[in-house]
């Protein structure tokens, strides 16, 4: 059996539905799966449900944007209590000011003579946690661009005319939060920072794991984080990072967790102190 952690619906910044995620995970053979959407957890019980027929393990999660100084980071949360009144409201504060930045971006485009309007991202969007690959599309769409990349490129990276810049919560704040809701916190794809430095700092905090499998990881640096979550004490985690179409060819597949370290994760979960008591 293997696992695949890391995977986007789209509920965020995916193309497929959480049930074509675990039909195609278990035509390849996938075990375990994770369904990790930016700042949100809507797609997690359709997934269940999903994974539940096809035999296969859910780990319901989300994906959270912090920062650490001024890096950002990303980090993923395994096991989160769906029902956590704090996290479902903290989530729909990220969710609020994703839509306000998807306007800002907009706007910032419309100054710049692109005609698109928010309301054509959000349709496209179509979830509470919109997001650039979203504009991205819609550019696309409106015939501004000539693909997806090219509205990165032109518009959307930072530094470009319509780049605005996400809201960002302290990495120790992030895990705190996890923490509360019942959940593991992981450190994602620790190269693409290009500060490993962090790493260490971040894992004071509490984390408890690090991802150390990612398609954009070479063999050697996902060795080398193996080694470095081993003697930093913490899980070592992969996944593929799959956004379905939005990026190409989909990377479901390309990364299979072994057995022996998604197991090593489950046990942290159940060696956790239990949850807080709910409060509102
Ligand atoms: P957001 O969370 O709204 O800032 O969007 C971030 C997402 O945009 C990431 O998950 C990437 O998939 C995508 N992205 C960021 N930078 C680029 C880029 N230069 N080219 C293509 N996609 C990108
Ligand atoms: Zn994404
Ligand atoms: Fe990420
Ligand atoms: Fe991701």
């Amino acid at each position: 059996m293997t696992a695949d952690l890391h995977l986007h619906s789209h509920f965020s910044d995916g193309t497929f539905s959480p049930e074509e995620i675990a039909e195609r995970a278990a035509a390849q053979g996938l075990g375990a799966l994770a369904l990790t959407d930016h700042d949100s957890v809507e797609g997690c019980a359709r997934m269940e449900a999903a994974c539940l027929k096809l035999g296969i393990q859910f780990v319901p999660g989300a994906e959270l944007t912090a920062e650490h100084g001024r890096q950002e980071v990303h980090v993923l949360a395994y096991w989160l209590d769906l029902s956590s009144q704090a996290l479902v409201s903290r989530l729909a504060g990220f969710q609020a000011v994703r839509t306000n930045r998807i306007r800002d971006m907009v706007h910032k485009l419309n100054r710049h003579g692109i005609a698109i309007t928010a309301d054509a991202v959000f349709a496209i969007a179509n979830c509470r946690s919109p997001g650039r690959p979203h504009v991205a599309r819609a550019l696309v769409a409106a015939g501004a661009c000539k693909d997806y990349d090219d509205a990165f490129e032109k518009f959307l990276k930072k530094g470009r005319p319509g780049f605005a810049p996400k809201a960002r919560m302290p990495a120790a704040e992030a895990i705190e939060l996890i923490h509360h809701a019942g959940g593991l916190a992981v450190l994602a794809h620790p190269g693409l920072y290009h500060a490993d430095h962090v790493i260490a700092e971040i894992a004071s905090d509490g984390l408890d794991g690090l991802e150390c499998w990612h398609t954009r990881h070479t063999a050697e640096g996902s060795e080398a984080y193996r080694r470095l979550a081993d003697s930093l004490g913490l899980a070592a985690t992969g996944g593929s990072d799959c956004h379905g179409m939005a990026k190409g060819q989909p990377l479901l597949g390309r990364v299979h967790l072994p057995e022996a370290e998604f197991r090593g994760l489950e046990r942290r979960r159940h060696a956790q102190p239990a949850p807080a008591a709910p409060s509102n």
